[in-house]
């Protein structure tokens, strides 16, 4: 594939940096209506070892796999959509290799989100799936910040460290920073085991909130990080535009995912486990899935 690509959505044209994951969307109009989504969740397997007490997916070592080379909505969808690979752990899913070639026939761009274990024990495997161009980014959700762990990301390109707010701690971050990495804050889902968990340690949750809400100007101010962004949950929780312009921020902002009232984003979530699709990994609203992503996209909207 190539390095920059380019294709229309609706009113506006997208230009994407294959190689950063850097997105740009113009056109001569103050809004942008898109016809289809740019960019999707998919969940590819409920199974997981890790059992992780906040687990917003409930994902066990019961967890499915779900078909993914079977007929679907998949097959109809534009080149250069990206698809943001989850779980449960998606590399315990036989299918993977496979899948991720068709992906790459199709010209599809994935990424995938591990935790650090998986990471580090699999390490040779994402290897082999970044140098083939199988996958573009890497999402990997932070454990223990451990030179050993800092040093294996900085190996892949297009890693990113996932953080969830109200869980890592200031010692964590102060363990990250200043490191050249790049960190992607989550918002804490209070959603199955992660309720369950907000029910025990709800407290603590929000005093670790409260700091990095307070933390985050200084962080950004002293480039803690190479890139630093945050899901719309976690700006809904640290307000990140307090720390911007107006113009900054319309430049950076990619849109509403349906967490609160809007849905402006031209993403959604697909969980191929249950065949459902909605507008975010935390909606109620699930959907049975259609056969084009378009007819998807529009009834959500
Ligand atoms: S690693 Fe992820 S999918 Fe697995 S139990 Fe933990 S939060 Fe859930």
């Amino acid at each position: 594939m190539k390095r920059f690509v380019r294709y229309q959505n609706g009113n506006y044209t997208v230009t994407l940096d294959t190689l950063t994951g850097t997105k740009i969307r113009e056109n001569d109009l103050d809004f942008f209506e898109a016809d289809t989504v740019e960019s999707m969740d998919i969940k590819i397997t409920n199974y997981c070892d890790m059992g992780c007490p906040m687990c917003h997916e409930n994902s066990t070592t019961e967890g499915k796999h779900a078909d993914i080379l079977g007929p679907s909505f998949l097959d109809r969808l534009h080149p250069y959509t990206e698809l943001a690979l989850g779980g449960g752990n998606p590399l315990s899913h036989p299918d993977l290799y496979e899948f991720l070639q068709r992906c790459k026939e199709r010209e599809f761009i994935p990424s995938m989100t591990v935790n650090q274990t998986h990471f580090l024990k699999h390490y040779d495997l994402i290897k082999q799936l970044v140098n083939e161009k199988l996958i573009y980014g890497l999402g990997i959700s932070l454990g223990n910040p451990t030179d050993e762990f800092i040093a294996k990301v900085k190996t892949i390109p297009n890693a990113v460290i996932h953080i969830i707010n109200g869980l890592v701690s200031l010692e964590q971050l102060h363990k990250l920073k200043d490191k050249d990495l790049k960190v992607l804050i989550l918002g804490y889902k209070v959603f199955r085991r992660g309720e369950a968990l907000y029910d025990q340690e709800g407290l603590l949750i929000e005093m670790r909130k409260t700091r990095m809400y307070q933390t985050l100007p200084q962080m950004v101010e002293e480039n803690w990080f190479k890139v630093l962004s945050f899901d719309n949950l976690a700006i809904e929780q640290l307000d990140p535009k307090r720390l911007m312009e107006e113009d900054e921020w319309n430049e950076f902002y990619m849109g509403d995912d349906g967490i609160g009232d809007g849905f402006t984003s031209a993403s959604m979530y697909v969980d191929m486990v249950e065949r459902k699709y909605a507008k975010n990994s935390c909606s109620i609203e699930r959907f049975d899935l259609l056969p084009t992503i378009e007819e998807m996209y529009k009834s959500l909207k």
